[in-house]
Parts: structure tokens; sequence; C-alpha cells
């Protein structure tokens, strides 16, 4: 175990947060019951790029998605990223950086942490641990102006809503022609993946995939909003 995870540690409850069994925030049973595993997404907003995501957005995963943004539960991600890093397994990975998602500046002064920043950075230390690859992580999207909340709006509207509203930033080092998969915790009509992609295609970035932890599938879709943001 690194310092990393011992500081992890520190923050995790004492108890499952599926099953309130004592030991870790998810106990070995139910982490084995999800089965999480990539799974392509296809959504017609996105369908030019490769995308994973690792198991259907149920009850019990909200609860895990929730605990990690909302209940500051930041070890969660340890919980989400081994699937993903066999998610980017389909990917050539040479010359390619992990970009997260941004969050609202609303939610992020509420809480406090970029949720798919922090979610990028332990999907890297999995890659390391898995390929022994480094692979970078740049937080290079935020959104520029205020972004109505998307929970009301039906899938095309969440489109229109958030078009434009995503800035890239290239640093310095960003280097020669890399290539980007998006990284998210949460996949629903695809609209800020495909706001990504414009933002940094448009910045000259070659976008070639996304992965997330968790997707919506039609039928849980109208009991989300886009918590991605
Ligand atoms: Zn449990």
């Amino acid at each position: 175990m690194d310092i990393f995870e011992e500081l992890l540690n520190l923050f995790l409850p004492s108890s499952c947060i599926i099953c309130a069994a004592t030991g870790s925030s998810v106990c070995s049973d139910c982490l084995q019951k999800f089965r999480f595993a990539p799974n392509k997404v296809s959504r017609h907003q996105v369908n030019h790029l490769t995308g994973f995501a690792t198991c259907e957005y149920t009850p019990e995963i909200a609860k895990i998605i929730h605990e990690y943004k909302e209940g500051h539960q930041t070890a969660l991600a340890k919980v989400m990223t081994p699937a993903m890093s066999k998610a980017l397994q389909n990917f050539e990975l040479a010359n390619t950086y992990l970009v997260p998602i941004p969050s609202k500046r609303k939610s992020f002064t509420a809480r406090g942490f970029e949720p798919a920043t922090v979610l990028g950075k332990a999907l890297a230390r999995q890659v390391a641990k898995d390929c022994k690859f480094l692979l970078p992580v740049k937080q290079i999207l935020s959104f520029s102006h205020l972004v109505a909340d998307q929970a009301s709006l039906g899938g095309q509207d969440r489109r229109i809503n958030l078009v434009g509203s995503m800035v890239a930033k290239l640093p310095r080092d960003f280097g020669d022609g890399p290539r980007v998969i998006l990284v998210d915790d949460i996949v629903t009509t695809g609209s800020t993946m495909a706001e990504a992609y414009r933002c940094l295609t448009s910045a000259g970035v070659e976008v070639i995939g996304f992965v997330a932890f968790a997707e919506t599938l039609p039928r849980n879709r109208q009991n989300v909003s886009e918590k991605s943001v």
C-alpha cells in the first residue's frame, strides 16, 4: 500500500455503502455482484468516438457516485477504476492524454474538488499498475459561462444548452499532436462528451474516445440529471 492509498484509507467509511457490512467502503461481496466490465457506449451525438462505461447507472451505482461526489469519499475512485483501466486497453495509449470533463463552477464551489479529475488521476494510477504505462492527466477543459441546470431538459435541449459552453486551454507541455481520451464518472445523453469533443477538436486536438464509470440506459435516464457536470 502506497502513501497515497494510506491517506485515502483515513477517509474510508468503516462500512459498505451498499450493504452496511463493516470493513470497507464497498465490500468484496457487493463488488463481485456489480461485475464491473467495459461495455461499449452508443450515443448518437458521439457515435464517431469509441466510448466505454463499466456499469449501468442503477440506484446502487447512484449511491456510489453520490458518496464519491457529494460525500467526498474520493477513495471510492479505487472501486471505480479497475474496469475503466481495462476499457483503456482497447486504445492505443502512446502519445495519449486523459482529459477529465470539468465541473460546473457552481458544483466545484460546492464540492471543493473536480470529481472527474480525481477519477482520471486514480485511473492513471490503475493503468500504471496494470500496464506499467504512464498516462498523463491534463485538466485543460473548463466551462466558459454558467450553464443552465440540465436536469429538466430533454436530450436535444441539453445539447443546445451545452454547445459553446466549454473552453480548452492547452498547456505548453501538451506536446506535439497528442491524442485525448475523455474521462467522466457518468455518461447520460452524451451531450457533455459531445461538447468536450467539439471544444477540443476546434482547438486542434484529436479526441479518440471516452471512458466513464457508469452509463444511464433509456429506462433510467429520466431519473438522473446531467450529473457529470
Ligand atoms: Zn457490501
